[in-house]
């Protein structure tokens, strides 16, 4: 668990931006609108004190030179710009002494004389942008009654002027419980059908033809300290038993904020700002899609001196395969493997020392991967993160200490039972009898004498053949299946930088 320490400035809980962080940041802009609402009435009635208070506000807010209002306000009222000076000037945002009035003068090489041979007319356009927008009157209907106002009057000053009655929102707690009735947001206000936030409604400025309701104000939540909680990932697995298992959701931490009141002192969960997710290990066997009748025949324990005959014979019958090799092995016979891929095969790790890694401690198991990974790179260029497990040993709880260093563990549906030496016959009818589409066969290429295997396998190749299936190897078995995700198709797949990999079993 870790945590991290924030403030946060109060903010209404009926707002339906409260969620969105751009909200959040208007709070920190304007922190003064919070504090200037807790001196209201719990039955507001809007007067000039808190109208111009609001009206500071949204100049405070505003640039002056690109504010048409503020323009007006300034060559029109005198009172009003020194007020507006004053707040500006405190904010620092705009100097009382700027001329407001700027924009609007002749640009520089304009001399006396052009004016005069415009005939004034150029005086009287440039005049004309400030009386259109002080004096042009436009209709809104406000609460359902209709009024005319000047384009660009403010909400506020709007409000001070119109007999509203709403009531003001309440101060609650982090967990919703009520503090101080009245001391939320004094109104709210909807612009045809689209709610505004407090600040938004309050620096509105009309258009005309707006269709605007002014509503009981939303609660301000009090101010609250935020730590954040974080969840580790869980180990699942997704399904009981099957052939094939592969990574189909990696783990990733969820990050919660848990938010104190400074007045209430209760805590409440606030929000997710990171989603988590369990690791999940999928297992099953592979199905083509559309019933192809594809099948893997697979080779554990090589390299030996036995593969290349192997090879010889898949070439011979048309088949491909998917070979498990030792780590130990590749190293002592590196040309061995790259012929294997040169053929069109696939390797894939059978580990380094072919140990029961269910036995092996953490460490063991992941240098098993790592190193047994490494010596098929350097002997073939192929990267593989796909592993035979010895003896079929994988549970979820070594799963669980491999780091996401495996992205695929590959057992089979057949076992040709080739390591005890039954016979040719037997090989053969354990590998062919009761076959499906999307079964992998076990065989072994490596690990004692394999004269049987030899004779064996071109007649289980062509009795598979005749009743048209078709090899592919294990890669080209799961991509023919649908199901596997895209990374884990690549055979490599590693775990993702902003995933984690569980330790706990869920
Ligand atoms: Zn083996």
């Amino acid at each position: 668990m870790a945590r991290s320490g924030a403030h946060y400035t109060p903010h209404s809980r009926n707002d339906s931006s409260m969620h969105d962080s751009s909200y959040r940041s208007s709070a920190h802009a304007n922190p003064g609108t919070a504090g200037s609402d807790t001196s209201r009435p719990s039955t507001p009635r809007f007067s000039t004190t808190r109208g111009d208070a609001s009206y500071a506000a949204a100049v405070q807010k505003s640039s002056a030179s690109k504010n048409p209002y503020l323009q007006a306000q300034s060559s029109n009222s005198k009172i009003k710009r020194d007020r507006v000076g004053f707040v500006t000037a405190d904010k620092g945002f705009v100097s009382a002494k700027r001329p407001m009035t700027g924009s609007k003068k002749p640009k520089r090489g304009m001399t006396r004389r052009d004016f005069i041979m415009l005939g004034g007319l150029a005086a009287i356009a440039a005049a004309l942008p400030i009386g259109w927008n002080i004096f042009r009157p436009v209709e809104i209907v406000i609460n359902g009654a209709r009024r005319t106002y000047n384009v660009n009057t403010p909400m506020s000053e709007i409000l001070s002027k119109e007999k509203i009655s709403v009531t003001a929102g309440n101060l609650t707690s982090v967990s919703g419980n009520v503090i101080t009735e009245g001391k939320g947001y004094a109104y709210s206000v909807k612009i045809d059908d689209k709610d505004l936030s407090f600040d938004d409604g309050n620096n509105y400025k009309i258009h005309g033809g707006e269709n605007i309701t002014i509503g009981n104000g939303g609660d301000i939540m009090e101010e609250y300290s935020v730590e954040t909680v974080e969840t580790q990932p869980k180990l699942t697995m997704d399904g009981t038993w099957g052939a094939v298992t592969y990574v189909s959701q990696w783990g990733k931490v969820e990050k919660k904020e848990i938010r104190t009141g400074k007045t209430s002192g209760e805590t409440a969960d606030g929000e997710v700002t990171q989603k988590g997710q369990d690791c999940v290990l999928k297992t099953r066997n592979l199905q083509p899609k559309d019933g192809k009748k594809l099948i893997s025949i697979t080779f554990d324990d090589g390299p030996s001196v036995y593969t290349e005959r192997y090879l010889q014979i898949l070439k011979d019958h048309g088949a491909v395969a998917t070979f498990f090799n030792l780590g130990q092995n590749v190293d002592e016979m590196p040309e061995i493997s790259k012929k294997i891929i040169d053929a069109g095969h696939e390797i894939m790790s059978h580990t380094y020392h072919h140990d029961v890694l269910t036995k092996d401690s953490a460490e063991r198991v992941q240098s098993e991967l790592d190193t047994s990974y490494e010596s098929i790179k350097k002997a073939t260029g192929v990267e593989t993160t796909m592993v035979r497990p010895p003896y079929g040993a994988f549970t979820e709880k070594t799963w669980a200490v491999t780091q996401g260093k495996m992205s695929a563990s590959i057992l089979w549906n057949q076992d040709s039972l080739d390591w005890s030496r039954p016979g040719v016959d037997k090989i053969v009818a354990n590998s062919v009898n009761g076959i499906q589409p999307g079964y992998i066969i076990l065989m072994h290429d490596g690990g004692g004498p394999r004269e049987q295997d030899l004779e064996a396998l071109p007649q289980i190749i062509d009795k598979l053949h005749d009743q048209g299936y078709t090899f592919v190897t294990v890669t080209d078995l799961m991509k023919a299946d649908g199901d596997v995700p895209e990374d884990i198709l690549t055979g490599k797949a590693k775990m993702p930088e902003d995933a984690i990999w569980p330790t706990e079993l869920g």
